[in-house]
C-alpha cells in the first residue's frame, strides 16, 4: 500500500491515485511507493490550511503559550521516536545513522527554541508625531507553503514549521521527492501532539507539479524554500505571478575557508576536512574552497590527503563517516565534476572515483593546485570533493573568496585577531566563522548574501519572516475633548 498524503489531519490517497517510488541510495532498491501529490492535492491542502487560519478557527483562538506547548510536545515525541526516525532517515537519505540521530536532536532544539518564542512575539509602542498613540502588532503572515530539500530532511522541516507554527501561521509542506518519509512521520507526530486539523499539511510530490502548484497558489501568503539557486529563481517569479507572496530562500553555496600561515596545520586540516565532507559534501554551506597560504600549503595538502584517505565510507547503518550520495542524478553530477577537475588540470591527490558498483558511493576526493576559474572552484558540486587553492596575501585572498555568485558561508583560520577581524569585515557571506566552520545553532540566524538566498532562518530573524507588522494609531488628544 502506498504511503498516503497528510491533509487536514487525515491520511489520504492522491486525487489522481498516482504514486511514486522512493529509493534506498545504498542499494538502489525501492523502499516504498508514496502517494504523488500534484495541483489537486495542493489545492485541498491549501484549502485546509486556509480554513485553519480563519479568524474564528480553533488554531486562531489558541493562546500563544499553548502554541508553544504543542511545539514542545512535538519535540518530545520526536525525541521519543529518535531511533525509528534516524533509521528511517538513513534508509531514505543514505546518511550515517549516527549523524541522522544527531540531526534529530538539533531539530528538536530548533522546535523548542521557537516554542519558547511563541508567547514572546512583541510589537512596539512608538512616540509618533502629533496627538496620537501608535503601536505595532506582529501578526502571523497566514498560509505558508514550505518546500524542502533532501539533504537534511528532519532539520529542514523543523527550521520551516517551528517558526511558522510559533507565529500562528498554518503550513503546507512539500518534502523533496527523494526523501518524503520522515516529513510524513513528523506529520503523524504533529497530529499526536494535538495540532488542530489543517494547521500542518504534508504533500509529497515532484517540484514542477506539487511544488509549482504551491508557489502559484493565490491563497498562499508566503513561500519558504530551501534548495538550488536555479529553482529558487523560479520560485521567486512564481511568487509574484498571482499575488505578492512573501518569499524566503535558502539556496546554494560555494563557501571559502581561508587558512593563514600561522594556523596549526593539523587542526586546520581537520576543520577543512570536516566541512568539505560533512553529509557526503551534500551541505549547502560546505567550505569546499579551501584557500591555504603558501608557507603551509604543501604540508596542508599532505594532511588533507591523509584525512580523506582515512575517511570511512560504506553501509550507513554501520559506524562510518560517509554513506552514499542521494540519487543517481547527483551521483552522476558529482562524478562529472570530478572528471572536469582532472581534465582542467587540478591535481587529484585522494579519491576521484566511485566505490563498488551498487549504490551511490563516491570516494572522498581532494584536488590540490585548483585555479579559481576551474569549474570545481566555481560551481556547487554537492558531493565529497575538496578543492585546495594556494594564496599569498590577505588582500588577494579576500578578493578571491568574494569572487563568487554565492555568499552563504565563509571561514578563516588564524591566531591573529587583526587578520580575523579584517576578514569578517570584508568577506561577503551570511555566516562567517573564525577557527571553526559550519557551526549553526537554533539561536543564530542562517542565510545567504547574493545568489545564496533571501531572508534568514533560525534565531529571532527566523520567526520575523513569518510575521506581518501592523501599525495601529489612535487619536489621543493631550487634553480631554470636552
Ligand atoms: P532542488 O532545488 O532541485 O529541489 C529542492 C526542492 O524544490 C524539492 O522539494 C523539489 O521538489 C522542489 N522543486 C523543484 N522544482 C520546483 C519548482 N519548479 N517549483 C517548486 N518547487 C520545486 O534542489 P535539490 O537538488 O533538492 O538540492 C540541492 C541544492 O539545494 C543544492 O544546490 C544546495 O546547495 C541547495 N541547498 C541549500 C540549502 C540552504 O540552506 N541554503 C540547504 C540544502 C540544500
Amino acid at each position: 500500500m502506498p504511503h498516503p498524503i497528510f491533509i487536514n489531519n487525515e491520511w489520504v490517497d492522491a486525487v489522481s491515485k498516482k504514486t511514486f517510488p522512493t529509493i534506498n541510495p545504498q542499494d538502489e532498491t525501492v523502499i516504498t511507493q508514496v502517494a504523488e501529490g500534484d495541483k489537486a492535492d495542493i489545492d485541498l491542502a491549501v484549502a485546509a490550511a486556509k480554513k485553519a487560519f480563519h479568524r474564528y478557527s480553533e488554531w486562531r483562538k489558541t493562546d500563544a503559550s499553548q502554541r508553544g506547548r504543542l511545539l514542545l510536545k512535538l519535540a518530545d515525541l520526536i525525541e521519543r521516536d529518535v531511533k525509528y526516525l534516524a533509521a528511517l532517515e538513513t534508509l531514505d537519505c543514505g546518511k550515517p545513522v549516527k549523524n541522522a540521530e544527531g540531526e534529530i536532536y538539533f531539530a528538536t532544539s530548533v522546535i523548542r527554541y521557537y516554542a519558547g518564542k511563541a508567547d514572546k512575539i512583541l510589537g512596539n509602542t512608538i512616540p509618533a508625531d502629533g496627538e496620537v498613540l501608535s503601536f505595532t502588532l506582529k501578526e502571523p503572515v497566514g498560509v505558508c507553503g514550505q518546500i524542502l530539500p533532501w539533504n537534511y530532511p528532519i532539520p529542514m522541516i523543523s527550521w520551516k514549521i517551528a517558526p511558522a507554527l510559533a507565529a500562528g501561521c498554518t503550513v503546507v509542506v512539500k518534502p523533496a521527492e527523494q526523501t518524503p518519509l520522515t516529513a510524513l512521520a513528523v506529520a503523524a507526530l504533529a497530529q499526536e501532539a494535538g495540532f488542530p486539523p489543517g494547521v500542518l499539511n504534508v504533500v509529497p510530490g515532484y517540484g514542477p507539479t506539487a511544488g509549482a502548484a504551491l508557489t502559484h497558489h493565490p491563497d498562499v501568503d508566503k513561500v519558504a524554500f530551501t534548495g538550488s539557486t536555479e529553482v529558487g529563481r523560479m520560485i521567486m517569479s512564481a511568487a509574484a505571478a498571482v499575488n505578492v507572496k512573501r518569499v524566503t530562500l535558502e539556496l546554494g553555496g560555494k563557501s571559502a575557508l581561508v587558512i593563514f600561515n600561522d594556523a596549526d596545520v593539523d587542526k586546520a586540516a581537520e576543520i577543512a576536512h570536516g566541512t568539505a565532507f560533512a553529509n557526503g559534501g551534500q551541505c549547502c554551506v560546505a567550505g569546499t574552497r579551501t584557500y591555504v597560504q603558501s608557507a603551509i600549503y604543501d604540508k596542508f595538502v599532505q594532511r588533507a590527503t591523509e584525512l580523506a584517505q582515512q575517511r570511512s565510507v560504506g553501509n550507513p547503518y554501520d559506524d562510518v563517516d560517509q554513506g552514499p550520495q542521494i540519487d543517481q542524478d547527483m551521483f552522476n553530477k558529482v562524478l562529472g565534476y570530478i572528471s572536469s577537475g582532472k581534465s582542467e588540470g587540478a591535481r587529484c591527490v585522494a579519491g576521484g572515483d566511485r566505490i563498488g558498483d551498487k549504490g551511490y558511493f563516491i570516494k572522498p576526493t581532494v584536488f590540490a593546485d585548483v585555479k579559481d576559474d576551474m569549474k570545481i572552484a566555481r560551481e556547487e558540486i554537492f558531493g565529497p570533493v575538496q578543492s585546495i587553492l594556494k594564496f599569498d596575501t590577505f588582500e588577494e585572498v579576500v578578493d578571491r573568496a568574494n569572487d563568487s555568485n554565492y555568499g552563504l558561508g565563509a571561514g578563516v583560520i588564524t591566531n591573529d585577531i587583526t587578520t580575523a577581524l579584517a576578514f569578517i569585515k570584508h568577506v561577503r557571506a551570511g555566516s562567517v566563522w573564525i577557527n571553526v566552520f559550519d557551526y549553526v545553532t537554533c539561536q543564530t540566524p542562517f542565510g545567504g548574501f547574493k545568489n545564496s538566498g533571501i531572508g534568514r532562518e533560525l534565531g529571532e530573524e527566523g520567526i520575523l519572516q513569518y510575521l506581518e507588522n501592523k501599525t495601529v494609531t489612535i487619536s489621543l488628544p493631550k487634553k480631554p475633548i470636552s
